[in-house]
């Protein structure tokens, strides 16, 4: 994801860097989860946690900062998206803070499926959105297929059963879902930054130019 972005999304693309620090998240959270399933002790199990909470409340950030553009082309969209961002750091660092005193399992389940959830809705609505004003971009199509990606890896984490032939287990599942998510991703992220930029270029776009 990380190379499909730096090479193929144009540098002026409101959102390169937001993608490509996900894409940093993503490798950090591969190796904390190799680290666990390899050596399974309190800290590398506390890393596997912190780091997938922290792509999940990441992808929940970079999901609004997608739908909003007027948070980077405008004076005072810079000024709230920083807030927000913000807020999203904070509720993260609190998060895990909590953990550290007290490791409540159900509790950090129930905030990463709530954060999931939120953004997956939000790019449906978004997705919805466009489909309604007529669209039928690739994009939309790469979108709906990285949440249904998405979604169902999680429906493995949520419905454990006993593992097949005593190898296969819902969590391995999980983990081999997770392995298209990110090629799909970077798909729809680079057909949709092109679709955008060449709106912008052609139409003048939505966009506030007093920048
Ligand atoms: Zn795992």
């Amino acid at each position: 994801m990380h190379y499909h972005i730096k090479a193929k999304v144009p540098h002026s693309y409101r959102l390169k860097n937001i993608w490509i620090y996900y894409a940093y998240i993503g490798i950090i959270v591969w190796i904390c989860s190799t680290m666990f399933h390899s050596r399974d002790f309190w800290l590398t199990e506390l890393l596997d946690y912190f780091s997938a909470c922290g792509i999940i409340v990441y992808a929940m950030f970079a999901s609004i900062s997608f739908a909003v553009p007027w948070f980077q082309m405008s004076k005072n969209g810079r000024v709230v998206w920083k807030i927000i961002g913000s807020g999203f750091l904070i509720f993260y660092l609190y998060h895990i803070y909590s953990l550290w005193i007290k490791f409540d399992y159900a509790y950090n389940m129930l905030c990463c499926i709530v954060c999931s959830l939120t953004t997956s809705f939000l790019y449906l609505v978004w997705a919805g959105y466009e489909v309604y004003k007529g669209q039928k971009r690739k994009s939309l199509a790469y979108l709906v297929a990285t949440i249904v990606v998405g979604l169902g890896s999680v429906l493995f984490e949520v419905f454990d059963f006993p593992p097949f032939f005593w190898i296969i287990d819902a969590h391995s599942l999980f983990h081999l879902a997770t392995v298209p998510t990110p090629f799909l991703l970077a798909k729809f992220v680079e057909t949709e930054a092109s679709y955008e930029m060449r709106r912008r270029k052609y139409d003048g776009g939505i966009f506030d130019k007093n920048v």
